[in-house]
């Protein structure tokens, strides 16, 4: 089976409540949505998948494309020792496009403390189905259609979390906050965990500044989380960390 990897590295999560953890980063091609201010490479470039050669090095070679998920495995456990990290980051784009990829693939990368952590946009609540059993923590995007600039997606985003919470395993949901966001959409977010996940985290993150995206300023960022901890019990701001290390 061909495996779409765009890129594999070493590194810390740079966003939401596990900030700091050390992780082996799988970002995956592809995604089912497109969001104004994504900065993040979602098509393969001509030379393959990306590798960082040594963890903050910013040195690359590459592995060529069509890249077969046995190779590409059999590379990460000669080249990555994966019992010094926390957990294997799946990313992308949208991983959840690729889920028959990923029902063979992540039982493949055991040997991290914590296990398999999956970064989603919270939209493919089928697709979630059918690698939950597989996972261990997901860090669920709300997308607001005021900075992301797409459709609303609130019936996606409550039925994924419907999916997610039918098993025991860590959850924490992130918006990302643009000085176009709104009370009303904020509001939405609210009723929906409200009625769906009252206990679980949510992380307010404020955009970093990208294709004429703004960030709100810090008035508001502290507005919406007073506003938002009159619904839920924990709200936290939260920036990407990730870019001010200038770390991958
Ligand atoms: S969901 Fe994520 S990867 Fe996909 S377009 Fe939006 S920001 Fe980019």
């Amino acid at each position: 089976m061909q495996a779409p990897l765009l890129e594999i590295f070493s590194s810390v999560q740079g966003e939401g409540p596990l900030v700091g953890c050390r992780q082996l980063f799988i970002r995956l091609a592809g995604c089912n949505l497109n969001c104004s201010y994504c900065d993040t490479p979602i098509t393969v470039g001509e030379k393959g998948c990306r590798v960082e050669i040594a963890t903050g090095s910013s040195k690359f070679e590459y592995l060529p494309w069509p890249l077969n998920i046995n190779d590409a495995i059999t590379y990460i456990h000669k080249n990555f020792n994966l019992n010094n990290h926390h957990s294997v980051c799946i990313t992308g784009g949208e991983p959840l496009i690729h889920h028959q990829l990923l029902s063979k693939m992540l039982p493949m990368l055991a040997g991290t403390k914590k296990g398999i952590f999956l970064e989603t946009n919270g939209t493919l609540p089928e697709e979630l189905h059918q690698v939950i059993d597989h996972i261990d923590f997901i860090s669920m995007d709300i997308k607001l259609p005021s900075a992301a600039n797409i459709k609303p997606c609130w019936g996606l985003h409550r039925k994924f979390l419907q999916m997610a919470l039918t098993k025991s395993l860590y959850i924490y949901v992130k918006v990302v906050l643009s000085d176009k966001t709104t009370h009303e959409e904020l509001n939405e977010v609210y009723q929906l965990l409200q009625e769906e996940a009252p206990g679980v985290t949510l992380v307010m993150q404020p955009v970093t500044p990208f294709n004429g995206v703004n960030s709100p300023g810090v008035k508001k960022l502290m507005l919406w989380q007073a506003q938002a901890l009159q619904h839920l019990d924990d709200v936290r701001i939260i920036p990407q960390t990730h870019r001010t290390m200038g770390i991958l």
